[in-house]
């Protein structure tokens, strides 16, 4: 075997081991998406005003689930928006699919939905009425 070609195989042998180094590091042993209370996002019912917080983990897990979550055209009763696909998840306290997301005001610390069922902008209501 020339040199040259001794080298090559030697560095594909050298490579695949790094890749199975980063795989065992990376792997889908590790779930990317933390448990944590800074993870948490704001969720609200539009139907009965509850306030759930999903940390990043929780939303993964809903967002997989079939039974808990509407997204893209299901979500926009078939119509196909640019750009944001929507997810709505299921409430827990009303039992409808109606829980949006949502942001709290930073002046009034009140929350409120970011767009309402029919894809809307909401603002903050106290901020409005300013
Ligand atoms: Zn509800
Ligand atoms: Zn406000």
């Amino acid at each position: 075997m020339p040199a040259s070609a001794k080298k090559l195989v030697y560095g594909l042998i050298i490579l695949c081991g790094l890749g199975a180094l980063f795989w065992q590091l990376l792997g889908p042993e590790a779930n990317p998406y933390p448990d944590t209370a800074e993870s948490a996002t704001g969720w609200m019912c539009a139907e009965c005003g509850e306030l759930r917080m999903l940390t990043a983990r929780e939303r993964d897990a809903w967002t997989m689930s079939e039974d808990r979550v509407l997204r893209g055209r299901k979500a926009t009763g078939g119509a196909v928006t640019m750009g944001s696909e929507r997810t709505i998840f299921k409430c827990e306290r009303c039992g409808e699919f109606a829980l949006l997301r949502a942001r709290e005001c930073p002046r009034h610390q009140v929350w409120h939905l970011i767009r309402d069922a029919d894809g809307q902008y909401v603002g903050c209501e106290q901020c409005a009425a300013e």
